[in-house]
């Protein structure tokens, strides 16, 4: 099975700096729980990411398509789980207003 590269940020190293996000030229990169995630949806591999990085927290791994969707999933669950918490903030605040 044929294998493409993807970048990915390993949660153990990110310190959460922000760097990679300021220099993505396209905004693939957000940063979630002091963290950063990288949109493989989006990301149009320039690499910016990984020459900035201080603590070299991105890493270049190959994965089958498999890998791929089953990493898309992740983000898509990560991604739910951000949109969840705002929504509670948001509802407690109204309700407290
Ligand atoms: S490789 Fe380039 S496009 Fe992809 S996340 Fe890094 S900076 Fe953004
Ligand atoms: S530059 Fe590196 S350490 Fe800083 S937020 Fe991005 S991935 Fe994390």
């Amino acid at each position: 099975m044929s294998k493409r590269l993807m970048l990915r940020v390993n949660q153990n190293k990110c310190v959460g700096c922000g760097l990679c996000v300021e220099n993505c030229p396209i905004g693939a990169i957000t940063i979630y729980l002091n963290k950063a995630r990288i949109d493989p949806k989006r990301c149009v591999g320039c690499e910016n990411c990984l020459r900035v990085c201080p603590p070299q927290a991105i890493e270049k791994i190959g994965v089958n398509e498999k890998d791929s969707i089953r990493m898309e999933l992740q983000n898509l669950r990560q991604r739910i789980d951000f949109l969840k918490t705002r929504l509670s903030r948001y509802e407690d605040m109204r309700k407290k207003a």
